[in-house]
């Protein structure tokens, strides 16, 4: 009786993963028609000093509207672009957009606005990387301190040797790091001290219920204590509230995010915010 169960059970899941294994397929060719079809945007996400509240630089987030299927969330298709290896020319076209996009602001008489860009674990291990950001910055004419890559733990320790020198090569342009979704990885804080980081983003989770979840504060606030120490900026992911961005500023957090000063917004959204609150210092490159 057992046994049948767990036939039927590996049956299931067999039939499961089959399904799984053709939906990553379907997507994957979709994404292969997205990039010739050029079907992704970006949106972009402002980040306020959080004493002046002026907006001093943006998170650019890639949009796909796939025609018939509207909106398809990034934490669907991400992943499937990272197996495939077709994040690689995803990410170059994000990373030239974005620097295009900050640079174009500033050429119409915008303050200058930093922009930070996602990279991929894919992405930071291809060898050209560092041609391609020389590139990107090249051709576009953006300041190399106004772009800002962002990075998560468990890429720079997959493998910490090269990493470490692939970020001082990342550095050596004028391009600043950031540590995104800071603590939710497994990895020791060792890390810290032998690489060239800038900036951590202190995960939304501990942001969440800062205010009034004691763990979390101690959290954001043990956090904010390391970083100052380390003389690394910090900038608080996911601040939905006033409370949550009191909390923030009071404790010395130099920089936020979230839906309580913005949605990630089209370009021209964007602008618009600029206009409201201009920029008056500079988002990145402030500790060096
Ligand atoms: P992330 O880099 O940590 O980006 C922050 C995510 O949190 C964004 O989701 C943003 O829309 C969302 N967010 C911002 N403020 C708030 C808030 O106050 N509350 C809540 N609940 N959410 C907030 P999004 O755009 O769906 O992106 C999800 C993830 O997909 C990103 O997480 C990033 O890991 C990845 N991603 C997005 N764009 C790119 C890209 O161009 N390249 C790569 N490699 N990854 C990307
Ligand atoms: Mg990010
Ligand atoms: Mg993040
Ligand atoms: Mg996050």
């Amino acid at each position: 009786q057992a046994k049948k169960a767990g036939g039927n059970g590996f049956a299931f899941y067999a039939a499961e993963m089959s399904a799984l294994a053709r939906e990553h397929l379907a997507l994957e060719n979709q994404l292969r028609q997205a990039i010739e079809n050029r079907e992704f945007h970006l949106h972009y996400q402002p980040q306020h000093d959080l004493q002046s509240n002026a907006i001093v630089g943006v998170e650019a987030l890639i949009r796909w509207n796939r025609p018939g299927q509207g909106m398809i969330a990034p934490l669907k298709f991400i992943p499937v672009a990272e197996m495939s290896g077709l994040i690689v020319p995803i990410g170059e076209w994000v990373m030239q957009e974005a620097c295009r996009q900050a640079q174009d602001w500033q050429m119409r008489g915008a303050e200058p606005i930093g922009v930070a860009v996602n990279v991929s674990a894919r992405q930071f291990k291809d060898p050209e990387l560092i041609t391609k950001i020389a590139q990107c910055l090249e051709s576009t004419g953006l300041d190399p301190h106004l772009l800002e890559l962002e990075l998560t733990e468990s890429i720079v320790m997959e493998d910490p040797a090269n990493s470490a020198a692939r970020l001082k090569k990342i550095r050596d342009l004028g391009v600043s790091i950031s540590i995104d979704d800071f603590g939710t990885g497994y990895s020791s804080l060792s890390y810290l001290r032998q690489f060239p980081i800038d900036i951590l983003k202190i995960d939304r989770s501990f942001v969440r219920d800062v205010n009034v979840d004691a763990h979390n504060a101690a959290i954001v606030t043990a956090i904010l204590a390391m970083a100052r120490q380390l003389q690394i900026g910090v900038v608080a992911e996911g601040i939905e509230t006033a409370e949550q961005q009191a909390f923030l500023a009071q404790h010395g957090c130099g920089i936020g995010q979230g839906f309580y000063f913005s949605k990630p917004v089209p370009p021209a959204d964007c602008e618009k915010l600029f206009e409201r609150r201009p920029a008056r210092t500079l988002a990145f490159g402030i500790v060096r």
